[in-house]
């Protein structure tokens, strides 16, 4: 019987090993051909660069977003392109812009998505004023400059280049500037998407923020442009422990501040899996292209358990891939209002952040959740709860930006990216557009740092990129 089991095993082994030297397969890209005719892109990027400097100067902090509406709309004006504002019902201040360029045929149109307030900034950390704009040489610093301003003008000026081109469009093209993202969106897109519909008649595709291109951030050396296609889900629970309160010296078995760490504790174990799906594999892959040996010979051959023995060390010590690859609990809060230090509190509360990989359903998360809180006597009331979204990564409009990224940057490589937080993309893949997120500029890892943080800045060379990918992705996927 043993002999028979450690043969078993033997083979077992020996087939693992066999299937060490099969790679698993990458993201699959259309080849894009060359645009004959193309414009001057630095002199259009010296342009954008101007304009952007005027933008990033009015202050938009969670609001105020008419002004910047108004700014873009003399833009699209002077240049012959139709605006349409959409104010919030008795907000005028969070108004929203959109402007379109006709399609010939039904269907199948692109939106540039952007979004025109940004997060405040603490000027005192910064090497220059958030909301001077300031250029020196070759960058632009200023809040928004990146997040989401930075990338709303490579849109404006791709869409300006193809008016200019007269070039006719087989699919309408629409930039879409929303107010109130940075605070879920209840006054922008949310709203408009909700009770607007019919204003995206004929729109399938959309082009948003999301995902980044990186220039030696994951892997040293490497040109990556991280193309995002889902964002995970969110369970946000506000949990509650009662008890009777009592006297610090003679504590009962089980009491309200207990029972709630002792549910933290376990929950922090239940969802500690590493899921490797085909698109995250998809992901390890292309990151193992942009990687040397012998990281590129582990990362394409995620799915071998015997290299994922080797990965999940690597995935557990690093807080993205953590974020990329399980169902994350974060505890943002605890409060007991102490009373005294001798004195047991009667009630603990806590704040618990989930976020939910795709194809997992939060109710039936939640049922899971709510089985151990029983146990702990937790009242769990449930604050938002959204399913995790998903654009298929072979539409033709991923396909066409990916493509024509590589085809821009002949060295850099695209990978699927999933990503842990939401942006307004979530909203409209619940109505049925295929959202794709990509800054389409390689930005390092200071550029990346200044997102929401201090010194917040963009190349002139970043927008150049950007507008060059847009534009020529507009020109491939009419073809
Ligand atoms: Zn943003």
């Amino acid at each position: 019987m043993k002999k028979i089991l450690l043969s078993l095993l033997g083979i077992f082994i020996l087939i693992l090993l066999f299937t060490l030297f099969f790679a698993e397969t990458g993201l699959k890209i259309q080849a894009q051909s060359e645009n004959p005719n193309l414009p001057d892109f630095n002199a259009v990027a010296e342009e954008a660069a101007s304009d952007l400097q005027k933008y990033i100067q009015i202050k938009t902090i969670r609001g105020n977003e008419i002004e910047s509406a108004n700014f873009l709309k003399a833009i699209l004006e002077k240049n012959g392109i139709q605006v349409k504002l959409i104010p919030y019902p008795g907000k005028p201040d969070r108004t929203s812009l959109l402007a379109e360029l006709p399609g010939t045929e039904e269907g199948g149109g692109v939106i540039f998505m952007n979004h025109m307030d940004v997060v405040e900034a603490e000027a005192a950390e910064w090497k220059y004023p958030p909301f001077g704009a300031i250029r020196i040489d070759d960058r632009i610093y200023g809040r928004g400059s990146v997040d989401m301003k930075g990338l709303g003008m490579m849109q404006l000026y791709a869409m300006l280049l193809i008016k200019k081109s007269g070039i006719k469009l087989k699919h309408k093209l629409m930039y879409a500037a929303f107010a109130d993202e940075e605070s879920r969106s209840m006054h922008g897109a949310q709203y408009i998407v909700n009770n607007h519909r019919d204003l995206f008649k004929g729109y399938e595709f959309i082009h948003n923020e999301g995902g980044s291109g990186t220039d030696g951030v994951a892997v040293k050396g490497s040109k990556i442009f991280n193309l995002q296609y889902a964002e995970k889900g969110i369970l946000w629970l506000e949990l509650e422990s009662k008890a009777e309160s009592g006297h610090g010296s003679t504590p009962p078995v089980s009491y309200a501040a207990k029972n709630m760490l002792e549910f933290l504790l376990e929950l922090q174990t239940f969802s500690k899996d590493t899921i490797i799906s085909d698109v995250t594999s998809a992901f390890f892959y292309q990151m193992g292209v942009a990687s040397s040996f012998p990281n590129s010979f582990v990362l394409k051959r995620s799915r071998n358990p015997l290299i994922q023995l080797i990965l999940n060390g690597v995935i557990k010590s690093n807080r993205h891939l953590r974020a990329m690859t399980s169902n994350t609990i974060s505890i943002t809060g605890i409060d007991s209002d102490p009373i005294g230090i001798n004195v047991i509190t009667n009630h603990t509360r806590a704040t618990v952040d989930i976020r939910l990989l795709p194809g997992v359903v939060p109710d039936e998360y939640l049922a899971k959740i709510k089985k151990i809180a029983d146990k702990y006597k937790i009242e769990i009331k449930v604050k938002h709860s959204e399913a995790a979204t998903v654009s298929p990564m072979d539409s033709k409009f991923f396909q066409t930006l990916a493509g024509t990224a590589v085809k821009v940057v002949p060295e850099a490589v695209v990978t699927p990216f999933l990503s842990p937080g939401t942006t307004d993309s979530s909203y409209f893949r619940m109505h049925g557009f295929k959202c794709y997120g990509l800054i389409p500029a390689l930005l390092t890892d200071y550029e990346l740092d200044g997102i929401h943080g201090k010194d917040e800045s963009i190349r002139i060379s970043h927008l150049k990129m950007g507008i060059q990918i847009l534009y020529e992705t507009i020109l491939n996927y009419n073809k």
